[in-house]
Formats: C-alpha cells, sequence, structure tokens
C-alpha cells in the first residue's frame, strides 16, 4: 500500500499505527487524497486478520485543521457547472453523492469491526474532530494549547461527515445543539468532562495508552449501535425531548432572525436524526449538508471569513520587499483608554512596551487599568495569576520620552485635538530612533494633515484600533500620502503580531469603517424622526443582522462624541456636509438632556444599575412627529431591515470608488470584524452582489426618491448594474483588485 498523507506501521501485538503527516503542509487537512488514501487503510486494516486494530495520530504539532475548504469550494463549483448543464436535481445529487464521502468512510472506520483509537496528538478541528468522534475511544495529549471542535458554524456552514449525529448521541440534545450551534473550541479538560472524549494522557504515553486499550479488548461498535442504546437526554418524543426542541427553536430564531440556515440546519438535523438509526440519520445529515453548501450564505461566508480573513492575516497588502520588522519594544504616548488597551495587546504578544503619559501618576494609571482587565481574565478562570504577572511585567509606564529612545515603533494615542497631537509628535521625535516608525490611533483626523509638522512623514502611518481594543479583531491601517513602504510593513507586522486582522485604506475622512458606521446610526435617527418607534427601529436592525441597533451603538460610542464629529464635518465641509435634524436631535440629547451614552448611564437608553438597560421613556417628547396607531402597523419592517444594509453598502462602494479601500476582500472583511456588518452577507459589498447590482441600484434610486441624497448610488455601480457585473467578478481578489 502506497499512500502520501499517511504512514503505516504494524507492530508486533498486530496494532496498526496510522500516522498522518501530509506533506509540503504545516497542518494535515482533509482533501480528496486524503479520503482516497484513508479509505484504502481502513480497508486494509479490516481486511487483515493478523491487525486486531488501529490507532489514528499525527506528525504534526496538530492533529487535524479540518476539511479543505477549497474543496468545499471545488464541490460548490461543481453544482453550479452541472447545473447550467445538466439540470438542478442532477446538480444537487451530485453534490449530495460528493459530500458523502467522507461520512460514508467515518461511518465505515465505525462499523469495519476492527477497533480504532484516535490519539490526539493536539488541535482536532472539523472533520478532524469528527475522524475522532467516529474512533470507538478518543485519547488526548495533554496541552494547554490543544483545541477540540466543530467551528463549521462560524463559515455558515455545519459538520456533515457524522458530527451532529455523533454528538447529539453523545450528550443531552441542549448541550449538543449548544456546542454544535456556538462552533466553541474546547480545551482538552472540558472536552474529557463533557465526555466528548475518553481520557487525557501525558504526551509522550499518548501512543501506549492507545495501543493499551485496543490490547484490553476494546470493543469495536459505537454505543449507538450497541443494543439497547438509549439517548443521554431521552427520545425526541419524550417529556425531555418536547422540553428541549421547541424551546431550542426559539432560542434560535431570538439569535439568529432566521438569517443563518446552518444554524436551521443543525436544528433540523438533531431533530430528525434522532429519530432513526444511525445510518439514515447520516443520510438525514448529508441531504442538509448538500443543501446548506449551495446556500449563498455559507459561499459568502467561506469566502471572507475564512479565505479572505486568512489572505489578509498572512500579509496580502505586505510590501513583498520590505524585509521582516524588527519588533521587540514598542513605545505608547496616551496611557488611556485607547492607549492602556494597545499596551495589553502589545504585552500579550510578548512585545516589551513603555507606556507615556502626561505624568507618572496618569502611566501608572494606564497600567492599573490593565491589572484590573487582566485580573478580571484571573477571576473567571481564563488565566492564570502567574500570566497576568509575566505580561503586566513587560509594561512600564512613566513620564519621561527619554524611555522610546530604543523603541521600534511608537503608536500615539492621546486626546484627539490637533495641537495636543503636534506637541507630543514633537517629543517623540527628539529621542526616537532613525529607523523606528511612528503611528497615530487617530480615530478622525486625516493622517497626511498630521503628518505635515513631521521631520519623516514617510516613516508615519495610521494604526486605527476599534474599541474595546483587546475584543476587537480588525485593525485599520492608514497610509498618509507620503507614508512609506517601510511604515505599511511594520503596521502590518505589528498587527500580526498582535493577532489581529488588518486592513490598509487611504487617508480619508472617516477612513472605511467610521464612515459606514456613521450612515448606520444616523439611519436610526433619521427614523426615530419619521416618528418611527425607537424599539422598532432597534429590533429591525438587529433583524437585519447587525449585532446591535443603531440607537444603543450610539450611547455604546458616546453621544456627546457624535455630535462633535458633526460639528467638525460642519466645520469643515461646511452646512451641507450634515443633516440638521440629526444635529438637533443629538443637541437636544447632550446640551438639553445630559444624555451622553452608556457613560454617564443616560443616553438613547437608560442603565439603571443592576438591571438590564431600557429605552429612555423620553425620547418620544423629543421627537416632532408621533405616528398614530394604524400608522405604525402599517411600517413595512423588510423595508426598515433594508435601509440599514443598503445605507451601508452604499457608502462602501463609494469608498471604493473613491479607492479609499482598493481591494474588495479589506472591504468585506473589514465591515464584519470591525463593527458586526450581517455576517451572513459576506460584508458590505458582497451584499450587493448577493442582492445583484442591478437590483440594488434599483433599490438605492427608491429608497432615494423615498429618503433622500444618502441613498443615491455612485457611478460604479450604476455602470457594473448596467454591464451585468459584480464586485467578485470585475475586481478579482487577489490580483487587480482595484477600483480603477
Ligand atoms: P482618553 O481620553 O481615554 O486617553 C487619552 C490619554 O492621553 C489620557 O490618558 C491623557 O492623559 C493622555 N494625554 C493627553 N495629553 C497628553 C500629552 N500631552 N502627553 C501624554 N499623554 C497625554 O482617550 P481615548 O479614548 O483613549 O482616545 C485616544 C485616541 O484614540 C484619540 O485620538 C481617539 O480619537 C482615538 N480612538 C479612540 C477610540 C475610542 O473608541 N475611544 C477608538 C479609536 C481611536
Amino acid at each position: 500500500m502506497t499512500t502520501t498523507n499517511f504512514r503505516f506501521d504494524i507492530d508486533g501485538d498486530g496494532i496498526a499505527l496510522v500516522t498522518w503527516d501530509m506533506p509540503n503542509r504545516s497542518m494535515n487537512v482533509i482533501d480528496m487524497t486524503v479520503i482516497a488514501e484513508l479509505a484504502t487503510i481502513v480497508e486494509a486494516v479490516a481486511g487483515d486478520a493478523a491487525v486486531r486494530g488501529a490507532v489514528i495520530t499525527s506528525a504534526k504539532e496538530t492533529f487535524c485543521a479540518g476539511a479543505d475548504l477549497a474543496m468545499l469550494e471545488r464541490m460548490r463549483g461543481l453544482y453550479v457547472d452541472l447545473a447550467t448543464k445538466q439540470g438542478e436535481e442532477a446538480a444537487a445529487k451530485a453534490v449530495f453523492d460528493e459530500s458523502r464521502k467522507l461520512s460514508l468512510l467515518y461511518r465505515r472506520i465505525e462499523t469495519c469491526g476492527k477497533p480504532w483509537v484516535c490519539a490526539l496528538n493536539g488541535t482536532a478541528m472539523g472533520g478532524g474532530f469528527e475522524l475522532a468522534l467516529a474512533c470507538h475511544y478518543r485519547v488526548a495529549a495533554d496541552s494547554p494549547k490543544t483545541r477540540l471542535g466543530l467551528p463549521e458554524i462560524k463559515v455558515g456552514l455545519f459538520p456533515g461527515a457524522g458530527g451532529t449525529q455523533r454528538v447529539a448521541r453523545m450528550l443531552p440534545p441542549s448541550d449538543a445543539l449548544q456546542f454544535l450551534l456556538k462552533g466553541d473550541a474546547l480545551t482538552v479538560d472540558r472536552a474529557k468532562s463533557m465526555k466528548l472524549i475518553d481520557s487525557v494522557v501525558a504526551p509522550a504515553d499518548l501512543i501506549k495508552a492507545a495501543k493499551d486499550w485496543i490490547k484490553a479488548g476494546g470493543k469495536p461498535v459505537a454505543p449507538w449501535d450497541a443494543p439497547g442504546f438509549r439517548l443521554p437526554g431521552g427520545a425526541v418524543y419524550s417529556k425531555a425531548g418536547m422540553m428541549t426542541f421547541p424551546a431550542a427553536n426559539a432560542i434560535y430564531r431570538r439569535e439568529t432572525y432566521d438569517n443563518y440556515p446552518a444554524a436551521r440546519a443543525i436544528l433540523q438535523t438533531v431533530y430528525e436524526g434522532l429519530q432513526v438509526p444511525m445510518d439514515v440519520a447520516l443520510r438525514v445529515e448529508s441531504r442538509w449538508f448538500a443543501k446548506i453548501l449551495r446556500s449563498p450564505q455559507a459561499a459568502a461566508m467561506i469566502r471572507s471569513l475564512f479565505l479572505s480573513k486568512q489572505e489578509l492575516d498572512k500579509g496580502a497588502r505586505r510590501p513583498a520587499a520590505a524585509p521582516p520588522s524588527r519588533l521587540g519594544k514598542i513605545g505608547i504616548v496616551g496611557a488611556g483608554f485607547m492607549g492602556a488597551g494597545i499596551a495589553q495587546v502589545s504585552a500579550a504578544a510578548g512585545l516589551q512596551v513603555v507606556l507615556i503619559d502626561r505624568d507618572q501618576e496618569a502611566a501608572d494609571r494606564g497600567k492599573a487599568s490593565v491589572h484590573k482587565a487582566l485580573s478580571d481574565r484571573v477571576n473567571k478562570g481564563r488565566m492564570k495569576s502567574v500570566e497576568r504577572d509575566g505580561l503586566l511585567s513587560l509594561i512600564t509606564p512613566t513620564a519621561d520620552y527619554a524611555a522610546l529612545a530604543d523603541c521600534d515603533l511608537v503608536i500615539e494615542a492621546v486626546f484627539e485635538d490637533r495641537k495636543v497631537k503636534a506637541d507630543v509628535f514633537a517629543r517623540i521625535q527628539e529621542v526616537l530612533r532613525a529607523d523606528a516608525i511612528l503611528a497615530s490611533n487617530t480615530s478622525t483626523l486625516p493622517i497626511s494633515s498630521l503628518a505635515a509638522g513631521l521631520a519623516e512623514p514617510a516613516r508615519f502611518i495610521g494604526i486605527h484600533f476599534f474599541s474595546p481594543v483587546d475584543r476587537m479583531l480588525l485593525v485599520e491601517i492608514i497610509l498618509g500620502k507620503q507614508t512609506g513602504d517601510k511604515a505599511l510593513a511594520a503596521a502590518l507586522d505589528y498587527v500580526r503580531a498582535i493577532r489581529k486582522t488588518p486592513i490598509v485604506v487611504n487617508d480619508s475622512r472617516g477612513f472605511y469603517a467610521n464612515r459606514c458606521v456613521l450612515n448606520y446610526i444616523q439611519e436610526g435617527h433619521l427614523m426615530l424622526l419619521e416618528g418611527i418607534p425607537a424599539a422598532m427601529i432597534e429590533n429591525s436592525a438587529r433583524m437585519a443582522g447587525m449585532p446591535v441597533g443603531p440607537l444603543a451603538l450610539n450611547d455604546e460610542t458616546a453621544l456627546d462624541l457624535g455630535l462633535k464629529i458633526l460639528r467638525a464635518a460642519e466645520a469643515d465641509l461646511g452646512a451641507g456636509a450634515v443633516n440638521p435634524a440629526q444635529k438637533k436631535l443629538l443637541e437636544d440629547m447632550v446640551e438639553g438632556h445630559g444624555r451622553l451614552g452608556r457613560k454617564n448611564g443616560k443616553g438613547f437608553y437608560d442603565y439603571p444599575p443592576g438591571q438590564p438597560k431600557r429605552l429612555w421613556p423620553g425620547l418620544a417628547d423629543l421627537v416632532p412627529k408621533r405616528l398614530a396607531r394604524e400608522e405604525i402597523a402599517a411600517i413595512d419592517v423588510e423595508e426598515l431591515k433594508r435601509r440599514f444594509l443598503v445605507v451601508q453598502a452604499v457608502e462602501a462602494a463609494r469608498t471604493f470608488e473613491e479607492r479609499v479601500v482598493t481591494d474588495i476582500r479589506e472591504a468585506d472583511v473589514g465591515s464584519i470584524l470591525g463593527w458586526g456588518f450581517a455576517p451572513f452577507t459576506g460584508g458590505t459589498l458582497s451584499y450587493i452582489d448577493m442582492v445583484g447590482p442591478a437590483s440594488f441600484v434599483a433599490l438605492c434610486r427608491s429608497f432615494e426618491k423615498k429618503y433622500g441624497r444618502r441613498f443615491a448610488p455612485p457611478k460604479l455601480l450604476v455602470e457594473m448594474a448596467d454591464k451585468g457585473e459584480t464586485f467578485y467578478g470585475r475586481f478579482a481578489p487577489g490580483g487587480k483588485s482595484q477600483a480603477a
């Protein structure tokens, strides 16, 4: 037997050791060659009387990263191709047959008559963990780094190789559904306590422990294939089952607003599968899987949240010629809300941090807030206190700029005030090394204008974090007119070091993310002024797929900041740049009623201590227009939902036309990671492709007529609609993905 992905050795006790080690890859993944070779191995084990059983493990640091998503993309391609050539039914059948292969292979392992043990030497995800579940026994090496899980839901899919059925037969249905719907990655201890794995041993004993189980007479029968098997939570049609499934349905609706077909398919697969024997259940799962694989949501999510994100993480926008940046020590000036967060994530990446503020006391306060944030984690059991202390020891708070002398990168995060920033830059420049990079975390001031007073603007760049810094995955990197490649490479290397995803944008007011987000918040304000009840505004935004309503989001970002941004836009661009009604609403809220947002417990919502927030009853009196009951009943919620998505997507298209964003992957990934733009759409531009540019332009025009110029489609979109083009058709990522 010759295999390229596996080694196959039989020891003196007749136990086969199958070692997965794909050539030229840092991690094992499941592709068609793996499926074919593993099938040959399974038959070799089953058909050789001298082999007692098999242990499967990996020679890599991890066990398996899951299915090769490129293979799944090809399956989708097969479907599209066959659907045009042979019709929908033949295409659907072909996808079903293809996507079943892995499921049938795993079932063959489970029923081949020889015991199989999975020796999990490291992380196993998706199809890799499903393989473990199909083995008769699972033993894991004890390692804090290992994660086990079925994360498919995060890219709009679900486990299609038996995972839903096996998990639902191992755990009570509510736990199983939660595990499948959240896509959580478990530590080995947690997986053991949930009984998803059988034992945890020292890494050196892993293979011996696996073989010992076979030698001790481990049975080659899965519990659900043994007579008398009972589901852990009782049958679907039992009292317990009826307590679970209707409630699960309600939770699904509350959490997803029915926007995620894969989540719905998990519920259906488990509900239907648990009522039939395993082989039929696997067929049910495969049917749903083939259907979901063909869904536009899965296509969009795989593309943006997996493929594009990975490309950006790996430095798709990094200038190839720039050597790797030296990033041992970084400086942060401004130890406030953002500066402390940046210090925390930098130290977490192992970087030395100098944290500067106006005086020692203020710098110490910055470090103390990192201490508090980390201690909260320690108290919740998510971090060990030694890790916290190690991390804190990397942060040096001081008021002495001389400490910046040996920093490779300095990030400024002082007040959003030109004068203050200019003073700080001057002081930094006095001590900064000649080859170090200077960055600003400004959220509104153009980078090129901040660079004006600098001796070397080529070494200056924007690194725009989102708050809260430790949780938000996106960083916007802003190129000033004179920013050089070395600065860009250093910024990208730094973002990679702190394990966040970068997008690179050209300098412009609001950059990319804030431009779209401000449109979203403004739409909420304007709806309120139209007399639409606040609760309806917030709910329809969430139904559209946004994580928080526009009014709640405004409370988080602060109403006074919103007003300040409007006034600045008015001062710089003239009165026509702002909507006077929106400005008046914010003035009434902030100056008339002292409502600043969550930070003072009073915004569009009230924040009573210890209780959930609730909409401020005074809002109704602030709004000039009141709708009658029948007018409210006649509001078209679908239209509200579309307005929210369209007003953001059309702004994203403008930023692309204006070349603020130059790569469609960045627009899409940035919109989901930056502000949670309806992830099932794949992002702002992907949403336009999903709707179809012609229909999208028609929608823009009808909204423009009803609601105003902010919906006017940019020329680029009109041209694409006329020519029948899409963003991903015309601006294919990876290559010439530029607007002009
Ligand atoms: P903050 O008020 O919490 O912190 C600013 C810090 O700068 C304070 O600790 C202050 O003492 C210090 N500071 C002021 N003048 C200084 C000086 N001359 N020398 C040294 N330190 C000085 O503000 P923040 O929210 O952390 O914002 C900081 C920057 O980050 C601003 O440019 C802001 O626009 C930007 N930003 C903020 C957010 C956000 O959500 N808050 C998001 C992205 C970017």
